[in-house]
């Protein structure tokens, strides 16, 4: 592959590269209710480090330790360790398509008392919270600073690390219809192709099958959402909720439910379109989508989350109707200075 042309300076590289050769036990982790990129990347880099004999342990800092039903087809899953055989205080952690410490979630820990913490990622709001960064707000997926570093280590992209990469680019560009994909990301997209991973059988894994309980769930969510034509300031406003009693009542698993989000943001007559999902234990996932005219990250890093402007997300405790009203006047027109949104999980 050709070098991508990237906002990470080469010293950055470079300090990455010898890190990652000087390192005895390599520890993996990506942020918590992990999605396509972070898996993907994490699992990518994981995979390709095992093969040239390094010793890797990879996690993700969620109460339990489940990959979701989506993304169990990604190779890898191998170097998957529970919090219990995750270093302490590791000499290397390496974190993936996490913007801050808090996104590791009960790994944030581990990542404090590491010895260095290299931080790899695109979120635009990444706190810089590591001893070395490779965060290139740029890149369309996380998956693509990882193909580059593999590439700058001397590793092998085979077809399994490239099916880990292809995922977070898949998901992260939206199948390559949101506004960050960029010639780099169908260039990189080639390159793994070319390794002889199948597209149509990674798009039938991430899009095309769910239980038939998916269907009972998702026809109770849009039967009751609510078009606010008024709402983000004067855009309009989609939303709707699947609670925890919803998913109970078909036998449907929370991470089911991600694509919810994906029918109700079409909505014509709303810029923004926002799901709120409640998990096994009664919280609240909130999922924020714009068009481009609302930064739903802005709005969604005043109530404790943040992501990308336009695709967003936080957590709250709040009953459906009291995190709605706290969201509502939130959501307003960015002012004409800010950079362009972009769009992509
Ligand atoms: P989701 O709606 O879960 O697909 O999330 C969309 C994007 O919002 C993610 O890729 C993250 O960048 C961001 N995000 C979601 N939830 C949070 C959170 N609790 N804190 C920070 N960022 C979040
Ligand atoms: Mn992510
Ligand atoms: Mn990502």
């Amino acid at each position: 592959m050709t070098a991508i042309e990237t906002a990470i300076g080469e010293p950055d590289w470079r300090r990455a590269a010898d890190l990652i050769h000087g390192a005895g036990t390599l520890a993996l982790a990506c942020h918590v209710s992990p999605d396509g990129d972070a898996l993907g990347s994490m699992l990518g880099l994981g995979l390709a480090l095992a093969r040239s004999g390094k010793k890797v342990v990879a996690s993700f800092g969620d109460r339990v330790l489940e990959v979701p039903r989506l993304l169990r087809f990604l190779p890898g899953q191998e170097l998957l360790v529970e919090a219990p055989a995750y270093p302490a205080e590791p000499d290397l952690m390496i974190t993936f398509d996490a913007s801050t410490m808090e996104r590791l979630g009960l790994l944030a820990p581990h990542a404090g008392k590491a010895g260095e913490l290299l931080v790899i990622d695109h979120h635009v709001s990444n706190t810089r919270f590591g001893t070395v960064h490779l965060v290139d707000p740029s890149a369309a997926s996380t998956t693509m600073v990882v193909e580059e570093l593999i590439h700058r280590l001397g590793l092998r992209v085979d077809r399994s690390v490239a099916t880990c990469l292809y995922a977070g680019l898949v998901t992260d560009t939206g199948s390559f219809r949101h506004s960050v994909t960029t010639p780099a990301a169908h260039a990189m997209a080639g390159r793994l192709l070319e390794t002889g991973l199948r597209p149509e059988e990674l798009a039938r894994e991430l899009w095309d099958r769910s239980p038939y309980a998916y269907l009972r769930v998702l026809g109770a969510a849009l039967g009751r959402a609510t078009l606010e034509p008024d709402a983000a300031g004067g855009h309009g406003l989609v939303w709707t909720f699947v609670s925890r009693a919803d998913r109970a009542a078909e036998g449907l698993p929370y991470d089911e439910v991600e694509g919810v989000i994906d029918v109700v943001r079409r909505v014509d007559e709303a810029e923004v379109a926002v799901v709120l999902k409640e998990d096994d234990d009664g919280g609240w996932n909130v999922s924020t989508r714009s068009k481009g005219v609302v930064d739903v990250a802005r709005a969604c890093a005043a109530l404790g989350g943040g992501g990308h402007a336009r695709a967003a997300g936080f957590s709250s405790a709040l009953p459906v109707a009291d995190t709605m009203a706290a969201l509502r006047p939130l959501l307003t027109s960015s002012p004409p200075h800010l950079p362009s949104p972009r769009t992509e999980p």
